[in-house]
């Protein structure tokens, strides 16, 4: 089959919409729903069918303080917070997500949310690590969870919600870059039906990012294979920063090789970590909360484990996770998708034998600088932060920043939620003043996108053959090149290596050929483009880890190991164009709470 130019016959397709969100996750979905419901025209783009989102594999649940098992309120949440962030999450921020957070699980179980109850009738509440009651003092409960697929709970229920309400959803439909107009606000989209490779323009004042993680930039990761970070790679290429990139948080209890999540719920539910001695090893690196310390002190302490050489099987390369002591009706009960996924994929029954497990990159704490309101934020010429005119970015591509240095359990659910539903208010508002009118996009913009699927097109014209390189190879050299330079503990040696191999990869990018040269589903032109994405991610991850001299959070530098607050609290920004650093003041002052001091985090 030859490939035919996809511009020449016919200029390309234009639709408009009051409002258009990429991503139908938890958090594009939510945004959506409030859109439909306030009664604009808005459609939703994904490349997967809405409920395939990576969003469906949450397992543990999310956060709020309705004190339905221990005392609690959104105050202690808040400081949980802030303290688990490592003081780098912006107050204001983390304050208001955790104040709306009780609405917000009410609202999402009216909206149809099965959650597992209590005796009495209310929502079941879980333990996950960094939760206390009263600042710190004792151990709280407050994830609410649909047993362990609370994230396949929500989703399901916000897409029947768009559905209910007509939403247009344009699924197997991939973005790939955004238009401006000739002011530079951003007021279009282009985007691949993945069916037939026909592509279109979609143009809205009101442009929402709402793509998800990236964990597919590391090797071994917890990450759905479509988690390539698009939304980050469309706002690199149109000159905007990324946020607080050197953060990425390693779950510390991922399958042993396979990197397949075990959720945190198999501690909450009383789960043990023992090393090959058979020693609970947890009270010697947190003797307060051991196992339910927080994600990154007990990453690191696997990996010490392990590198002190008191790892467990024939390569001493991992740490068991005990839930034998358990009743095996509890772990069927409340954790039946861990089990499923230990039985499957090393053939273990957590029930009679403890699981494998190993860190694995799971979660992006960086990502597209945002306000509250989800509005993208960029550094004027002045070095102050300024709006970036129709676009915003809500849910685990946008920093805002609620998760600072490091995510607690059962946040990530709650911020997709509330701060898609919030961006979308303020759409909303801004509609309700300004109703939406077609405005041309740049000439320029368009071309630059041309370009880039044109190039694609001529890869699959390019001789293959006369080079053994592939995409797959390309993307799995990067995986390794980050997992080898800027993994659980990072120091400057590694990182300038890590760094000094990516122009190769560019350079690789620009040569291949694709070998698949049809039009329909070209899975391997995708990965092109995903691809495409994939590497300023490690850009930014790398240049903002190297930079910054201190260990804060997930961030650890054996060559610098202590925070240091003098010089580093404050976040990191990425220009991918002229790969320059940049940085920013974080945001102490709450609106009405009193500010949280930074303290040395001890658990
Ligand atoms: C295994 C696992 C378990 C987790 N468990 C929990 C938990 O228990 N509690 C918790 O709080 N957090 C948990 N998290 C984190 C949390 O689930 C995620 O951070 C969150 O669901 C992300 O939601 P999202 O809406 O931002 O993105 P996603 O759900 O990842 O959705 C992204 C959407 O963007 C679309 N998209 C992406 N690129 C493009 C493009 N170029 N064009 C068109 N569409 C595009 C995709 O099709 C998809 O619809 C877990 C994460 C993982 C990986």
């Amino acid at each position: 089959m030859t490939t035919t130019d996809p511009f020449s016959s016919n200029a390309l397709q234009s639709t408009s919409f009051d409002a258009i969100v990429i991503g139908a996750g938890g958090a594009g979905l939510r945004a959506g729903l409030l859109l439909a419901e306030a009664g604009h025209k808005v459609a939703i783009v994904s490349k997967v069918f809405p409920t395939r989102s990576h969003t469906v594999a949450a397992q543990g649940g999310i956060n709020a303080a309705l004190g339905n098992v221990t005392p609690d309120n959104w105050q202690w949440h808040m400081y949980d917070t802030i303290k688990g962030s490592d003081y780098l999450g912006d107050q204001d921020a983390i304050e208001f997500m955790c104040e709306q957070a009780s609405h917000i699980v009410r609202e999402l179980e009216h909206f149809g949310v099965p959650f597992s109850r209590l005796e009495n009738g209310k929502i079941y509440q879980r333990a996950f690590g960094g939760q206390s009651q009263n600042f710190g003092e004792k151990q709280a409960h407050r994830t609410c969870a649909a047993a362990d697929r609370t994230g396949h709970a929500i989703l399901h229920s916000l897409y029947q919600q768009n559905i209910r309400l007509g939403t247009t959803i344009f699924d197997e439909h991939y973005a790939i870059d955004l238009l401006h107009n000739d002011g530079g606000a951003i007021n279009g989209v282009v985007t691949m039906n993945m069916q037939n490779s026909e592509y279109q323009i979609l143009q809205s004042p009101h442009i929402m990012l709402a793509t998800g993680g990236a964990g597919q930039v590391f090797r071994t990761n917890t990450n759905a294979s479509i988690n390539t970070g698009d939304g980050l790679g469309m706002v690199a290429r149109a000159g905007y920063p990324l946020q607080d990139m050197e953060f990425w948080q390693f779950h510390p209890t991922g399958v042993a090789g396979k990197g397949m999540l075990i959720s945190e719920a198999a501690r909450g539910e009383g789960g043990v970590l023992r090393n090959a001695e058979g020693d609970a090893f947890m009270k010697k690196y947190a003797p307060n909360v051991k196992d339910l310390a927080s994600r990154d002190v007990v990453s690191r302490a696997i990996a010490i484990e392990v590198n002190e050489g008191r790892g467990c099987g024939p390569n001493k390369d991992h740490v068991l996770l005990d839930l034998t002591h358990l009743d095996g009706d509890i772990i069927k009960k409340r954790l039946p998708g861990i089990r499923d996924i230990s039985m499957t994929f090393v053939d273990i029954d957590p029930v009679e034998e403890p699981i494998p497990v190993f860190p694995t990159c799971h979660y992006m704490m960086g990502g597209i600088p945002t306000n509250i309101n989800g509005e993208v934020l960029t550094q004027n010429a002045e070095g102050q932060s300024e709006v970036v005119q129709g676009l915003y970015a809500v849910g685990e591509c946008a920093c805002v920043s609620v998760h600072g240095a490091n995510r607690l359990g059962g946040n990530s659910l709650l911020d997709i939620v509330v701060f898609g539903r919030q961006a979308a208010k303020v759409i909303s508002e801004k509609l309700s003043d300004n109703p939406a009118q077609d405005l041309p996009q740049n000439q320029d913009s368009l071309h630059k996108v041309y370009t880039r699927i044109k190039n694609w097109y001529n890869a699959s014209n390019r001789k293959h053959g006369s080079t053994d390189d592939d995409i797959y190879k390309i993307k799995h050299d990067l995986q390794r090149i980050m997992e080898q330079g800027c993994g659980v503990f990072r120091e400057r040696e590694s990182m300038q290596k890590a760094l000094g191999a990516l122009p190769a990869i560019e350079e690789r990018l620009e040569r291949v050929g694709l070998k698949d040269t049809s039009n329909i589903f070209n899975i391997e032109r995708l990965a092109a483009f995903e691809l495409e994405n994939l590497v300023p991610i490690a850009y930014a991850t790398i240049a903002s880890a190297l930079a910054r001299e201190e260990s804060r959070g997930a961030h650890s530098r054996i060559d610098f190991e202590e925070r240091d607050d003098d010089n580093w609290l404050k976040h990191s920004l990425y220009f991918y164009q002229n790969r320059q650093l940049d940085f920013k003041a974080v945001n102490l002052q709450p609106k009405s709470h009193e500010p949280f001091e930074p303290k040395k985090r001890v658990y």
